[in-house]
């Protein structure tokens, strides 16, 4: 496997980062998982604008973006990927001996990481639907910037396979912001809700897809947040990421909604998203 580490692309052998790294003493660093379809990069423009925004918020100063698409498309060449391919891009405010909590006085230079593997969604989670679990949303108060602090991410995610489900739905405050990966949706009366924009979850490209859609087909949506305690009004449920695409869910812990059937609303929804994705 070839990497991009800092302007050149190694090997793995090849690729050393300082244990000095602020990515790897403080997680002080941001990141984005990208995937192509016919191998083009999907929707490159939403991923690097939010990395942007991420950098801005987080005052990472990393100025090559514009070259960033080059360098993956010369990466996943040099991988010889047959098909398509998972891209993780990870940016951290650099290295310093200093070990100072606040930026240390020196200029630092970003760290840039980027890896490209073979990727291929999982079909039957797509058509059978999955189980997830409801945990405690312990995360901080930006969840908006995608950084690589993941810890109660890893937790509640850890959580969710010692569990057999796919994912941890996270709460907080009785109301449901997202998953540990993935955005949730959940579907009544015809009308698909999912939580409002802001600073509780992070503003998926696969969310703004679905939301496109339901714009173009004139189906009725709603960006509210769901009480966990009316879970059982609604009649459809799904997750969106990167890599899930949609997922419907068909168990949240131990209630299995429609008796297992994914729902209609979520079915053509997919359907949509698989054909943009085919011809994208
Ligand atoms: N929410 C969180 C917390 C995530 O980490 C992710 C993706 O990693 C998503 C939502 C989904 O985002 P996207 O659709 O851009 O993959």
């Amino acid at each position: 496997m070839l990497v991009f580490l800092n302007n050149r692309i190694l090997s793995l052998d090849e690729a050393n980062i300082s244990p000095f790294d602020r990515g790897f003493l403080f997680a002080d660093g941001v990141y984005e998982s990208i995937r192509t379809y016919n191998k083009k990069l999907f929707r490159f423009r939403d991923h690097l604008d939010r990395l942007k925004r991420s950098l801005k918020e987080t005052r990472i100063d990393f100025k090559e973006l514009d070259s960033l698409e080059n360098i993956i498309y010369d990466l996943i060449k040099k991988n010889n990927i047959e098909d398509e391919a998972l891209v993780y891009l990870q940016i951290t405010r650099g290295s310093a001996i200093s070990r100072t909590h606040s930026f240390p006085k020196e200029k630092l230079s970003p760290t840039l990481f980027i890896s490209a593997k073979a990727f291929k969604e999982d079909i039957e989670e797509q058509e059978k639907g999955v189980k997830v679990i409801l945990q405690e949303d312990i995360r901080w108060l930006r969840c908006d910037i995608k950084s690589t602090s993941l810890l109660p991410v890893v937790l509640a995610s850890q959580k969710a396979t010692e569990e057999n489900a796919v994912e941890a739905i996270l709460v907080r405050d009785g109301l449901i912001t997202e998953g540990t990966h993935t955005n949730f949706f959940a579907i009544k009366d015809e009308t698909v809700f999912t939580a409002p924009k802001s600073r509780l979850i992070l503003e998926g490209i696969t969310r703004k897809v679905v939301l496109e859609f339901c714009e173009k087909f004139k189906i009725d949506c709603c960006e509210e947040f769901i009480n966990k305690d009316d879970l059982k009004n609604y009649n459809e449920f799904f997750i969106t990421s990167t890599t899930k695409e949609i997922t419907p869910v068909t168990t949240i812990d131990y209630w299995t909604i429609n008796k297992g059937e994914v729902g209609k609303i979520t079915k053509s929804l997919q359907s949509v998203f698989k054909k943009i994705t085919e011809d994208y």
